[in-house]
Parts: C-alpha cells; structure tokens; sequence
C-alpha cells in the first residue's frame, strides 16, 4: 500500500466574519449565552453539542431552540483550523497539516496503537529554541497558537477519525501529548486553556493522566504545570552535562541541568503511578556512550522516571546521524537493568515525514517548485 497524501486546492481560508465557538472555554460559552438573552444552563447544552458530540452544524442541535439555534448560527461558526494536506502513512500513522487563518501551518500527527491511539499535538507555529537536532527550530516564522487553534487539532483528528459518537468505548484517540511543534511552556496561557477543555468530563473527557506535555525545560513554569494541569511530564534531557547539552538544547543555558532536575524532583503528584518521562534523542558518537547512560541514571535517580529513547530522524542538512541499532540496544540494556522501564521510540510514519516539522518544510517546497513550474 503506498502513503495516501491529499492536498487542498486554494490555500489558507479567508478569516471568518464570524468567531467560531470551538476555543471557547466554559466562561467563554457562559458569555455567548448571556448575549443572546438566554438561560445559563444553555450553556451547558451547548457545550456538550460542541465538546461531547462534536456538531459540525447548529441545525444538530435539537435540545435548542429554533430560534436560539438561528441565532447562533447568525453570529458564531463551528469552524475548525483548516486542513491543507492530509496524510495517511502505510503504518496507519495520519498526519494533518493545517493551515491558519493568518496563511502559517503547522501540523498534528495520529499515531494508532493496538488498545490506544495517541495524537500529537503542536503549540506553536515553529519554535524559538533551536535545539541543534530539531527541524522544527531552523523555521523562521514563529508564533504562539491560540486555545482555538490547540483544541481545533484534537476537534479535527476526531472529525476525521470518526470518533465523536462513541467516546467511552473509543480506543482510537485516547491520550494526547504536547510533542507537536513548539515549546508548550512557552506558551502556557493558551496551552492551559485548550488542555482544561480537552480534559473537561463532560466535553471532549481526555483525562490528565493521558495527557503529556514534553517540555526542553522551562524551569519556572514546571511546578505550575503539575500544580494546575496535574498534566504528564515529559523532558527533553538528551544530554547529561552542561556543556553539552548548552550546545544542543541550548534554553541549557538559561535553565542548567541542576536547576531542570530539581524542578523535575518536586513535581507535583509525583509517585508510584505517576513518573516523568525522560527523552534521550540517540546521536551517534555525541551522546550515547555507556559512560553517558550511567552518568543519566545518576542524575535521574530519587526521581520516578521512565527514560524513552529516541532514534534520531534525520533530515536534510541535519549536522547528526542516529546511533547504530547496536549501541542504542547497549544504551537501553544499562537503562533497563538498573530498573528503569525504557522504551525505545519506533520510528513512525517515515513515509509521511511524521516527526518534527518535516511535512511542512516538504510541502512548502512542493509549493515552491509548483509556483517556479507555473512561472516558466
Ligand atoms: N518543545 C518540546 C516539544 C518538542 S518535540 C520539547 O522540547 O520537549 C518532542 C521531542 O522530539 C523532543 O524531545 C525533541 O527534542 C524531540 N526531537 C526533535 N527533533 C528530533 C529529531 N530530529 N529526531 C528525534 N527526536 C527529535
């Protein structure tokens, strides 16, 4: 079977007259409501409409009056982000890439998995860290995405997988993690208001433990976090000194490794069932010596950790290589044995480019090359 790509014809869409109601948050639907002169426990009704089953229309919504219903549709839209192109890897991997009111694109990706199906979600329009083995960070444009636009990524995969009317039994968009492109804690306003929706009971009910959200390292807003999402921890650590890890994660230099760990140490909630996870991107010959991996495990021990390594994905012009298979299996073997649970990252959806901003970057070049073939 060969990877399904799907691209939309006429670009980003023209900025709506009308707000859309998804991105609102509970005060956001009270004071929709309020405007139109009704009742608040339509509010309720409404969110559910929108949240729970997903109604892509105001017609749907047979509880609401006619008039209320005209109303709405008067003033508001359900519209989610756009989906520009849409990918379907031949490892059941789905990719969307969606384009923004003001014409910028990143992208979600769907990664099913035999009793779950986890969504990786994006929080920014690039990324200003410029972690040396990241795609993501060679991207000029960078901006902040808004709630509508962070909960528009989960309201899409579900419209596109079909899972809006039976969520309880649902195994296909289970858990979410804050591992799309951008530093989720760079922009934690936004990302705490579209997490508080998703995980809301009686709307989209994705639950805190199923939530990740992978940081490089914000130190101050770690315990933040933990204390008012009581989300997941995931950290990118790839490195186990200073001097290193300055070099290629270089927020390093703002936020030490000290620092970072001690911030990691005190999470809240931390304990037998809840564990940070730590990220090891495997870099032949700079990062993934045995020595390193003992030297890791000193650093992470005293805190409940998982350690997930993960293969580099190279990309064009990417100055590393990936370790060979042997070396991550010894790396992984000193890991394991000393009690960690480490999981190996299989690489998925290669063929759809599936990590770190490689659709992007590909389809901008596509688009290049068809505007230079259109101008000869
Ligand atoms: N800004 C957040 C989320 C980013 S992406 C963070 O830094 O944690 C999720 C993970 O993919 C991070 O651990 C990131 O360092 C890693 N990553 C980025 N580019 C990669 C590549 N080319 N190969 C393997 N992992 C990569």
């Amino acid at each position: 079977m060969e990877a399904e790509i799907q691209i939309a014809d006429g670009g980003p869409p023209a900025a709506p007259d009308r707000p859309s109601l998804v991105g609102l948050d509970r005060e956001g639907f009270a004071a929709v409501v309020e405007t139109l002169g009704k009742k608040p426990f339509r509010a309720k009704q409404l969110w559910s409409w929108v949240y729970r089953r997903g109604a892509r229309s105001f017609d749907e919504m047979t509880n609401l009056s006619k008039e209320l219903r005209a109303a709405l549709a008067e003033n508001y839209t359900l519209d989610r982000p756009a989906v520009t192109v849409n990918q379907r890897s031949t490892d059941g991997t789905r990719k969307w890439l969606l384009g923004l009111a003001d014409g910028s694109q990143v992208e979600a990706v769907h990664i099913p998995e035999a009793r779950r199906g986890t969504l990786c979600v994006s929080s920014q329009v690039g990324c200003t860290l410029s972690c040396r083995f990241c795609h993501t960070g060679t991207q000029r444009l960078v901006r902040n995405l808004d709630a509508a636009e962070v909960v528009g990524q989960v309201m899409l995969a579900r419209d596109d997988l079909g899972v809006w009317t039976a969520p309880d039994e649902e195994r296909d968009l289970t858990n979410i993690v804050m591992m799309g492109m951008g530093e989720p804690l760079y922009n934690y306003d936004n990302v705490a208001k579209a997490l508080r929706i998703v995980m809301d009971p009686e709307g989209i009910a994705i639950s805190k433990r199923r939530i990740t959200l992978s940081t490089a390292g914000v130190v101050p807003l770690i315990e933040r976090c933990g204390a008012e999402l009581g989300v997941n921890l995931a950290v990118s650590l790839h490195a186990v000194t200073d001097e290193l890890r300055d070099e290629i994660v270089p927020i390093n230099r703002k936020y030490p490794l000290d620092e970072l760990l001690h911030a990691c140490r005190t999470y809240p909630g931390l304990g037998t069932t809840r564990r940070i996870t730590f990220e090891y991107v495997m870099l032949r010959d700079v990062n993934d010596s045995p020595a390193e991996a003992r030297e890791l495990l000193r650093l992470v021990s005293g805190i409940p950790a998982k350690i997930n390594l993960i293969p580099f994905n190279p990309w064009p012009g990417s100055p590393y290589d990936c370790s060979t298979p042997e070396t991550i299996r010894i790396f992984a073997g000193i890991v394991e044995r000393a009690g960690y649970v480490s999981t190996v990252r299989t690489p998925r959806g290669r063929d759809i480019f599936a990590a770190c901003g490689q659709l992007k970057t590909v389809t901008e070049k596509q688009r290049a090359s068809e505007r230079r073939a259109a101008a000869l």
